[in-house]
């Protein structure tokens, strides 16, 4: 992934490097799990996004100096734990806040706290039950937010829970095909909206749907 220019900075490489996709996929698939591509999560329809994708959007996130960090859409709680490596690396003192993520599939919620403890991250990763396009109003503001999964438009409660100057980033897209990856800057009551990339993410989802 280096050799393709995706990874930027080294905070980000030692963070793909230190997490073992391995450790976040249904056992069967292990051996696949270091292919560069999503892989499917059980029968659930969810899958765990690509590395170069998990790169990606860390890179753009900029997760440099403690941000508070809110993840929509744990699938496996690979995601989280990079970005928790990232803020609160493995070798140093714990100073920055937990990354929390929601997931709204309770099988999922299992499986991702299961992976999070067995990995050692569960001091640096909370993963919450619920729906993720309502964000986590308890906890806000957030610095930062990363969802990872594609929503119609830009989810208002998000933009309300992201602090001064703070950035998400949101696949925007109602299909699987032409979704568009935006990073969201909150500047006062404005918004700053930059096109990163075409993406595929699977759909954000309600309750019930
Ligand atoms: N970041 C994950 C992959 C995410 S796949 C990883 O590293 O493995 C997208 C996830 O979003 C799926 O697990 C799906 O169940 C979840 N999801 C979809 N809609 C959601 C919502 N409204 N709130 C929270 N999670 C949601």
């Amino acid at each position: 992934m280096k050799a393709r220019g995706l990874i930027k900075t080294a905070e980000v490489e030692r963070a793909l490097l230190t997490i073992r996709r391995e450790e976040f996929l249904p056992k069967e698939l292990r051996e696949e799990s270091y292919l560069d591509c999503p892989l499917p999560l059980f029968d659930t329809g969810q899958t765990i996004s690509a590395p170069h994708m998990v790169a990606i959007m860390v890179e753009s996130l900029d997760l440099k100096g403690c941000p508070r960090v809110l993840e929509v859409g744990a699938g496996s709680g690979y995601a989280a734990c990079v970005m928790a490596e990232v803020i609160n690396p493995t070798d140093g003192e714990l100073k920055c806040p937990k990354v929390q993520s929601i997931e709204i599939d309770p099988f999922l919620v299992k499986f991702a706290r299961a992976n999070v403890r067995s990995t050692g991250y569960d001091n640096r990763v909370d993963i919450i039950e619920g729906d993720g396009a309502l964000g986590l109003p308890e906890m806000a503001p957030f610095d930062r937010i990363m969802v990872s999964a594609a929503a119609p438009s830009v989810p208002q409660a998000l933009v309300d829970q992201l602090s001064e100057g703070g950035r998400m980033l949101v696949p925007i897209g109602t299909n699987i095909w032409g979704q568009r990856l935006y990073s969201i800057k909150k500047l006062g009551n404005e918004q700053k909206k930059e096109f990163l990339l075409d993406v595929a993410f699977v759909p954000l989802r309600r309750y019930g749907r």
